[in-house]
């Protein structure tokens, strides 16, 4: 006899026409089935008294994803257990973090800019000095030779700022003796800064070389006239083609590069002309193996500012237009494929993977942002404001308080994130937007198109076979598309 059973709480049917069938999901086992239309059709309306209607085949491969459990399993303590199994996890991270400002100075003057003093200049003492540096690299040998918890298999580093090459002597000497210890030590080593740009000289793409650095995100804020008014150096003069420039001479095969958008509405109505331009210069789609890009809008409301819903992104909005932006970068990529006797490309949707539920810089002790001043941030974010300092470098210490303020977040007890269908797989992780005041949080592009990307997801694995696997068989499960 079947024991009591019910529906899961984070099913999703999905009635795909084209086909005549339904696509069941469910975000907690993240298992995909496709039943024939009636089937599907029938067990979507179906509420949990009704489930022993259903053919015995039918339940037993419901129940093997997931989708029909036992009446008496709280689905969501299972939810909060991998959370916290997820947390425990970062204590125990065998990877050593850190972002590194060495300076809060910048050769730029953007208006939207949070980051850096305008007003300090080299004179200041607004960088990491010697002491500072020596404080850190201190920090580095007692992590690595006594660590926490795990033995340090793995140290990444993240240049950051102001403009870290504004100090380029720092983060040589300071990479020196990082890829030293790593070598010594067999720990894998890597490194990407996140830089502006302007500086790239012949000099500079060979002293990243030389540290390891390997990614680069550089800033352009769109087209060229739109990138001219926010992006300017002191003076006011515009930097887009100096950092066009720079990038048409980056050594070849020894960088990957993304290419941050930060948006509004405005910005992403001018990315075409943007396209067509990195093209003109022989940088993308023609480098498309090294460059990408990483379209950030701007979110209406983040932190206080950002107030006008015309220009700014809503939590909607905002995942709208990154698939919006997918679709305009295909769009340019095949044109120019087409022309250059290239394989187009499709738009692929990646299967969901399980969350994180938190953000691993914040949560693993192992994890420290160090502003200009050598102080500790948990939060990188934050790098540029002297009121959420932790503790300095040369006396950080996990366990001593402070840090527990930036761990009292918990996202499974966030009201609309409890009763969430798509919590189990809600990559939004970021615990400072969810703490800090925005007035609108940013949520997953799973609850606003989860048909139309399982339906891609179908499609991109399925459709196009000349043998479609026979209706109530599995597509996928758990981030392996697989027929059985
Ligand atoms: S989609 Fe939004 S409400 Fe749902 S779990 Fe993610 S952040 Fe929370
Ligand atoms: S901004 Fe969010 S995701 Fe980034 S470091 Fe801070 S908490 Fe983590």
């Amino acid at each position: 006899m079947l024991p009591k059973l019910k529906l899961s709480y984070y099913n999703f049917f999905v009635p795909y026409e084209k086909e005549q069938l339904y696509i069941i999901y469910n975000s907690l086992s993240n298992s995909m089935i496709q039943l024939d239309w009636e089937t599907g059709k029938r067990v979507s309306k179906l509420n949990s008294m009704e489930i022993h209607y259903l053919d015995g085949e039918v339940i037993e491969m419901l129940m093997k994803y997931g989708m029909v459990i036992s009446s008496d399993i709280d689905e969501f303590d299972v939810v909060a257990d991998r959370a916290n199994a997820n947390r425990e996890k970062c204590d125990r991270s065998d990877t050593l973090f850190m972002v590194i400002a060495p300076t809060n100075m910048c050769n730029m003057n953007c208006p939207y800019c949070y980051q850096g003093d305008k007003s300090a200049t080299n004179k200041d003492t607004k960088y990491l000095g010697k002491e500072n540096m020596d404080a850190l690299k201190k920090f580095v040998e007692d992590t690595v030779y006594k660590p926490h918890a795990e033995p340090i298999k793995k140290i990444r580093i993240e240049w950051f700022g102001g403009e870290p090459l504004v100090r380029k002597k720092t983060v040589e000497e300071f990479s020196e003796f990082i890829i030293k210890l790593a070598d010594e030590n067999d720990i894998d080593f890597k490194a990407n800064i996140i830089t502006n740009g302007s500086l790239l000289d012949a000099e500079t793409w060979e002293m990243l070389e030389r540290c390891r650095i390997t990614d680069l995100q550089i800033t352009i804020d769109g087209n060229k006239e739109m990138h001219d008014t926010m992006r300017v150096y002191l003076n006011g003069k515009g930097t887009y083609n100096k950092i066009m420039d720079n990038l048409a001479i980056m050594p070849d095969n020894k960088f990957h590069i993304t290419i941050r958008i930060n948006g509004d509405r405005k910005v992403f109505d001018g990315l075409s002309y943007m396209f067509d331009d990195l093209e003109e210069r022989g940088l993308w789609p023609q480098k498309s193996n090294l460059i990408d890009f990483e379209w950030a809008p701007k979110f209406y409301n983040y932190l206080g500012y950002n107030q006008d819903k015309d220009i700014y992104y809503t939590s909607y909005d905002y995942q709208k237009s990154r698939e919006d932006f997918s679709l305009l970068k295909l769009k340019h990529y095949n044109n120019w494929a087409e022309k250059n006797d290239k394989r187009t490309r499709k738009l692929r949707v990646a299967y969901p993977s399980f969350a994180e539920f938190y953000c691993g810089t914040v949560e693993s002790p192992n994890s420290v942002s160090i502003d200009d001043g050598g102080y500790v941030h948990k939060c990188y974010n934050t790098i540029n404001d002297t009121d959420m300092r932790v503790q300095h470098i040369s006396e950080f210490d996990v366990k001593k308080e402070g840090m527990e303020h930036y761990r009292k977040f918990d996202k499974t007890k966030e009201a609309d994130c409890r009763t969430c269908k798509v919590l189990p797989i809600c990559e939004e992780s970021c615990n400072m937007r969810f703490v800090s005041k925005a007035e609108s949080k940013l949520c997953s592009a799973w609850k606003y198109f989860m048909d139309e990307r399982m339906i891609s997801i179908f499609e991109q694995n399925f459709s196009s076979q000349d043998e479609k696997p026979a209706p109530s068989q599995i597509v996928a499960r758990s981030g392996s598309v697989e027929v059985c």
